[in-house]
């Protein structure tokens, strides 16, 4: 079995990368392939699984077409300008181009020191990596865009952090690895001709319909631009905080990408943080798109010179398209949460009868997703008791400020015309019942620390359908317990 490499990054000229292979580690073991994305990609998993395939997925091996690289980016990281950054702890192996046409990256993190590891040693440890396994593939079977997790191996090393960790490799598959950061890179050296090269690459492989618009930069930035105004608001919907959004994380695809000190929020609060290191709450859950346009205010400060060749005609025409990411992020963000409440049609009020729920779940301090979850389960009428809302209602401190909501509501979802199966059914579609909690997270954590991989399968199998009830699983759609309240997360770098 070989890997059918494609590889169009490394045609790239040679000052957008460092050619080198993985570091070899002591002693690979497999911890698990994705089968599914494995086939996908045209792969047998039964070779990923053999030890040929594990030594290749730990780095010891290079396999046949793969032509590893680090890949060179630069990056604004909390708002500071960090003019060198690159893959410091990461390989791109190659590309593959899977049956439906699409091109992906084979990439291992954890791999290894690089030119661009500065004082880093270059490796992960399991907890990194089985937390971005998991909350990767929940993006994945949750639909919302993102790299996903092919493999992940244990190194037979140990990895210094606070204390010493085993060391693990995730193979992560990607669109592709170019961030805003990469263009950057080339902006700050002002070297042009790299932007043009970048954005050309970038246009044949994700953007392919601004080729023909009639200015193709432009035209990507919109791409762009649309997408991570749409993905924020796929992530709020769901109540995911990234934790992270450097200008270097933020895909130029439009998938989710690093989860380092990612989480869900379990009881909604706009100002919701959790990453140990963002202590100003900069990535704060709803401040998310404002980072956002941010993060595309620096794309397009760096495409300037492909704008117009005249720096002032360039930013106007940035300017102008800037300008629609408010009201694009807006309509997106508004659409999501008009499902979410199971409204279909449109009428006026209905943006701040959604709004007003989640005022009520931050001062009633509400778990975002049962809470949602449940009020797919509300019949159209009310019940005279009041007794069946309860459900929804009980997730309140303030029950009674709910049940007012609820009223509300229920006068609106008279003037839709779909049956209340119908409604309950769109519902269930847009409201997971199962998000990778937090507490559960840490739970296939600490378990694999004690060489458990069980908690692991299980949380992998039950985010897979996070949509179903599945009663079996009823448990993991609890939140913590207060004693297993997670309340910081790390980037386990
Ligand atoms: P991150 O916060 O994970 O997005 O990483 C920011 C930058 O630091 C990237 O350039 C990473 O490659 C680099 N980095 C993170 N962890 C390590 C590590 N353990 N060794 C070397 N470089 C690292
Ligand atoms: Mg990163």
């Amino acid at each position: 079995m070989t890997i059918p490499f494609d590889n169009s990054y490394a045609r790239l000229p040679e000052r957008f990368y460092s050619r080198l292979p993985p570091t070899p580690v002591r002693a690979p073991g497999l911890i698990k392939v994705n089968h599914g994305l494995a086939r996908h990609l045209g792969l047998d998993p039964a070779y990923l699984e053999s030890p040929e395939g594990v030594a290749v997925l730990a780095g010891n091996r290079v396999p046949a077409g793969a032509e590893p690289i680090a890949m060179a980016y630069a990056g604004h990281q909390f708002g500071g300008w960090v003019p060198q950054l690159g893959d410091g702890r990461a390989i791109l192996l190659g590309e593959v181009v899977a049956a439906d046409g699409r091109r992906h990256d084979i990439h291992l993190k954890g791999s290894g020191q690089t030119p661009y590891s500065r004082n880093g040693d270059g490796r992960a440890w399991i907890g990194p990596v089985l937390r971005e396994y998991v909350v990767s593939e929940a993006m994945a079977a949750l639909g919302i865009p993102t790299t996903r997790a092919l493999a992940a191996v244990t190194t037979g090393e140990r990895v210094r952090r606070e204390e010493a960790f085993p060391g693990a490799v995730l193979a992560r598959v990607a669109a592709s690895h170019v961030r805003v950061g990469t263009f950057q890179f080339f902006a700050a050296r002002g070297d042009t001709e790299a932007l043009r090269l970048l954005a050309d690459h970038v246009i044949d492989r994700h953007y392919p319909e601004a080729r023909d618009a009639a200015h193709p930069y432009l035209a990507l930035f919109d791409g762009i631009l649309a997408r991570q105004a749409g993905l924020i608001a796929r992530w709020m919907s769901v109540g995911f905080i990234h934790g992270v959004m450097n200008t270097d994380n933020m895909s130029i695809a439009g998938e989710t990408i690093d989860f380092g000190p990612c989480a869900f929020m379990d009881t909604f609060h706009p100002g919701q943080v959790f990453s140990s290191i963002d202590h100003m709450g900069r990535y704060a859950f709803a401040n998310q798109p404002k980072i956002g346009q941010w993060n595309l205010s620096c794309l397009a400060s760096a495409l300037l010179p492909l704008i117009d060749e005249n720096e002032d005609a360039a930013v106007e025409a940035a300017q102008d398209r800037l300008n629609a990411y408010g009201p694009r992020f807006d309509a997106a963000w508004t659409a999501a949460l008009l499902a979410k409440v199971g409204l279909a049609g449109r009428r006026d009020g209905d943006a701040d009868l959604a709004v007003a729920l989640l005022n009520r779940m931050a001062e009633g301090k509400a778990d975002f997703t049962l809470a949602f979850r449940r009020l797919c389960d509300l019949p159209d009428h009310a019940d005279n008791d009041g007794a069946v809302d309860q459900s929804f209602t009980s997730l309140f401190t303030d029950p009674v400020a709910a049940d007012a909501w609820l009223a509300d509501w229920r006068a609106r979802l008279a003037h839709e015309d779909r049956t209340e199966a119908d409604r309950q059914a769109a519902m269930r579609a847009v409201n997971p019942a199962y998000i990778p909690r937090n507490h559960r997270v840490e739970e296939v954590i600490q378990a694999a620390l004690e060489e458990d991989l069980a908690p692991f399968e299980t949380l992998l199998a039950v985010l897979a359908r996070p949509y179903e009830d599945q009663p079996e699983n009823a448990a993991y759609q609890a939140p913590p317990r207060p004693e297993e309240v997670v309340r910081a997360t790390f980037c386990g770098t």
